[in-house]
């Protein structure tokens, strides 16, 4: 079975009008899994995340700051990109506990992979500093849960969103459990991501990608490079940051993927995870900015998730 985890929350979560992150995003998703061949997927509302939860990866002071922050109304900036809407809170706290229920589902057997549909994103939130839209790290607190309340020793974090997964590799730089692969653009925010950036443990797997580039070098970066890593590690569980900003359409980056691609990565990831950890997945939305591709992209991803867990 495969779970799906989002809430009406994560709507509201206002940003400014023309911010690309909007609550039109989950509507796309939404409209794109109303598509019959989504019927028989088991939609839940995602529980609010704890404190702990989120208090896995950020320290206690952050999550005050956050919390302190949302204003009664109106919206407040915590960056350039980075917006507080009254929602917000509860918004983030679904995504923190939609992953944490999705890893409870599939490490009790009851799935065999999940997708957490909320927004705001998370992978770009380090330990103290909210940035690039994100707020919390859930791909990290996912890990995290798996590890820490599972007792899993290894778990695996694959983000393919265009950007890099600056937050997820800054909460798990120095976790020798966690494997963090990420395929990227660069250069493009943040910045950050480089083939030299190894992690305290040497488990971290940076591939950036050339802009313009599109289908054919993602899938030589996962032969050539984080599937064979991914492979060596092998993890328990594998988490995917889930970003579909890497589509040709996509407004805030220049990669060429194409939904096909979207299909292939998840397919290639999913066989690993059938190779080492009995298809254990817990996929998380990260980016995706142009909606019809946004839309396109997580049906192609669902679609393989179901496939892989019938
Ligand atoms: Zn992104």
């Amino acid at each position: 079975m495969t779970l799906y985890f989002s809430h009406d929350e994560c709507l509201s979560h206002l940003t400014p009008y023309g911010h690309p992150e909007r609550s039109d995003r989950l509507r796309a998703i939404a409209w794109a899994l109303s598509d019959e061949a989504f019927a028989d997927l088991d939609q839940r509302d995602a529980p609010l995340g704890e404190d702990a939860e989120i208090l896995r990866c950020h320290p206690p002071a952050y999550l005050d700051r956050i919390a302190g922050a949302v204003p009664v109304s109106g919206r407040r900036q915590l960056d350039a990109d980075t917006t507080l809407s009254q929602g917000s809170l509860k918004a983030a706290r679904r995504g923190v506990g939609g992953c944490v229920a999705a890893v409870d589902a599939v490490l009790s057997g009851e799935a065999v992979n999940a997708f957490v549909g909320c927004r705001p994103p998370g992978h770009h939130a380090e330990r103290k500093t909210a940035m690039g839209f994100c707020l919390f790290g859930n791909a990290a607190i996912a890990a995290k849960r798996a590890l820490d309340h599972h007792g899993l020793d290894r778990v695996a974090v694959v983000d393919f969103d265009v950007h890099h997964g600056n937050g997820t590799q800054d909460l798990l730089w120095d976790e020798r459990r966690a494997m963090f692969a990420s395929t990227h653009q660069m250069p493009l925010y943040p910045g950050t991501g480089a083939a030299s950036e190894r992690g305290a443990h040497g488990q971290i797997v940076n591939v950036p990608l050339a802009p313009g580039s599109g289908g054919a070098e993602m899938r030589a970066a996962y032969d050539e490079h984080v599937l064979p890593a991914l492979r060596a590690f092998a993890p328990e569980l594998i988490v995917i940051s889930a970003g579909f900003d890497a589509a040709a359409d996509d407004p805030l980056a220049e990669l060429q993927w194409e939904t096909a691609d979207f299909t292939s990565v998840t397919r290639a990831l999913c066989g690993v995870a059938r190779e080492v950890c009995e298809g254990r997945v817990v996929s998380t939305l990260e980016g995706g900015y142009d909606l019809s591709s946004l839309g396109a992209g997580v049906a192609a991803h669902l679609a393989v998730l179901m496939e892989e867990a019938r």
